[in-house]
């Protein structure tokens, strides 16, 4: 076990979040208006991929299965890498074996330029917390990066893609992503599940789906709580 981009950002929010996302994934509850913002932001950031023109996507996934193959995504990204491909889609990066994938790489003449897309009409500062992930694996992997942006959906339709320059903010969370990464990951491996008393972080930044696992309760029997996704 390792941790990845959504790891950690899970783990920050709440410990026990992210041990029972590794040992009770199954208490997991996914309302299905989330289910549909999140299958809505796979959908914009299919569709980001092109909007530099051709690409290459890393994705590979397990044979029969819709479960990324890691380990033949990182050697593809590898592959290209070395090749000077220009754009990489989904670029595949691991450390120590914690890990992240990266929406889009983009070549420059001294490094890489990378871009993460949400499907949202503002960068909110968790945004940029997850490209800070990202910047920390790539950098430890010994790539060069230059500028990072956060893609988020503009108000026109027919040119939706706006990149934002975060390059500053998101590089300034490369000690906090230092100073938490290895705690969380002795904290998920351990076998006792995590004791945590619900509050705040069951609904900020982001609506925690082990809601009704903590409360004893359903996860719509509160009519007051947020309902937010990572990738809306
Ligand atoms: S419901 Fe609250 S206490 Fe329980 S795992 Fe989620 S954030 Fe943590």
């Amino acid at each position: 076990m390792a941790i990845t981009k959504t790891d950690f950002m899970r783990g920050m929010q709440c410990p026990k979040m992210l041990w029972l996302d590794k040992h009770k994934p199954g208490l997991k509850v996914i309302p299905p208006e989330i289910q549909e913002r999140l299958d809505a932001g796979n959908d914009f950031g299919d569709r980001a991929m092109g909007m530099f023109g051709p690409y290459e996507e890393m994705t590979v996934y397990r044979a029969g299965t819709t479960i990324p193959d890691k380990k033949a995504m990182l050697q593809k990204t590898q592959e290209h890498l070395e090749a000077g491909t220009p754009v990489i889609c989904e670029a595949a990066f691991s450390n120590y074996n914690n890990y992240c994938a990266v929406d889009i790489l983009r070549k420059t003449e001294r490094g890489y330029d990378f871009y993460e897309v949400k499907n949202a009409p503002e960068v909110h500062e968790q945004f940029v917390r997850d490209a800070g992930f990202q910047y920390y694996i790539m950098t430890r992997c010994k790539l060069k990066i230059g500028k990072i942006f956060i893609v988020i959906h503009g108000p026109d339709e027919d040119r939706p893609f706006v990149p934002v320059d975060v390059t500053r903010e998101a590089k300034g969370y490369y000690k906090w992503i230092n100073d938490h990464i290895w705690n969380l990951n002795r904290m998920q491996k351990q076998p006792e599940e995590i004791e945590a008393e619900p509050g705040a972080q069951c609904s900020n930044p982001y609506e925690c789906w082990y809601y009704g696992y903590c409360h004893g309760e359903t996860p719509t029997d509160d009519p007051n709580r947020i309902h937010t996704t990572d990738r809306m």
